[in-house]
């Protein structure tokens, strides 16, 4: 596995390896990586010749009050199961390589940008956009896998593909999770043991909501199941409980078999957790 820092080194690499016919997955992340992260890489060794991941925790997606500074970090044991999964490149840019001085060029997808967790983090999807963009030009994919365990920057970066009719394969892949049922995340790290305790009734109150739908049962009824879960539990600070289309984000007023996104996102002590299911 080859690391590169330098963005115009990678690109030149990557153009070079496309010229010779071959075809390029791609799976970004933020590092600190779990099983879930694996599983991306696992998909995109079957999907292509050549395999890039990506760290970079990007500082142009975290507000003033969020964890840019305590997002967990522990690049040697990334590349160590970079390398385990057949990665054949890994980029790993500091933040003034992608943003050098004078940086101003952002892509903006307001619609999708300013709902369900866009609503607690005001330009949080704009720097998204904006660093998959940037990394999306620099590798040259022609495919690109994305987890649905963030089910919301999925959408918007299928979005933005097809408005900027970029020539790339979005791939979302399943979101994987513990044992117990939490949704696996780097964050969960942060949890203390009685709040790691407390986080799975996110993941419960999907369940039961999955368990307990019925035929055309309404979107409030449906919120009501989920929320039973959650005031079990005073630890929990609902962000947003929501019934959404699971193809294109819109309101959902009632229960539609199989595309019905339930996405809820809650705090639990200083950790923000988001987590879904599609019924
Ligand atoms: P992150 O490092 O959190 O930015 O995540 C990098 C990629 O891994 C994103 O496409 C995430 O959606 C995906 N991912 C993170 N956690 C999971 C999970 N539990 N299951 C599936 N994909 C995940």
């Amino acid at each position: 596995m080859k690391k590169l820092t330098s963005p115009q080194r990678l690109q030149a690499l990557m153009l070079s390896l496309k010229k010779k016919g071959k075809t390029i997955a791609f799976v970004p992340t933020m590092g600190f990586l779990h099983a879930g992260h694996l599983r991306l890489m696992a998909m995109a060794r079957q999907k292509a010749d050549v395999v890039v991941a990506s760290i970079f925790v990007n500082p142009l997606q975290f507000g003033p009050q969020e964890d840019f500074s305590i997002y967990p970090r522990d690049l040697k044991a990334d590349l160590k199961k970079l390398s385990s999964q057949a990665v054949d490149y890994v980029f790993l840019p500091k933040a003034s390589d992608l943003y050098p001085k004078n940086f101003q060029t952002t892509v903006q997808l307001p619609l999708l940008s300013q709902d369900l967790c866009g609503l607690a983090r005001p330009g949080h999807f704009t720097g998204v956009a904006t660093v998959v963009l940037k990394l999306f030009h620099i590798v040259q994919p022609d495919i690109a896998i994305f987890g649905k365990k963030d089910y919301q920057q999925y959408l918007l970066i299928c979005q933005m593909v097809r408005d900027l009719n970029l020539p790339i394969r979005i791939v979302g892949a399943p979101l994987v999770r513990e044992k117990d049922g939490l949704a696996m995340s780097s964050r969960n790290v942060r949890l203390k043991p009685e709040e790691r305790e407390l986080a799975l009734s996110l993941s419960r109150a999907l369940f039961i909501a999955k368990k307990q739908v019925k035929k055309s049962m309404s979107s409030a009824a449906l919120i009501n199941v989920v929320r039973s879960e959650f005031v079990k539990n005073p630890a929990f600070q609902e962000e947003y409980v929501a019934i959404r289309d699971s193809e294109t984000l819109a309101k959902l007023y009632h229960y539609e078999p199989r595309k019905t996104l339930i996405a809820v996102a809650v705090q639990v002590g200083k950790v923000r957790l988001i987590d879904n299911i599609v019924i």
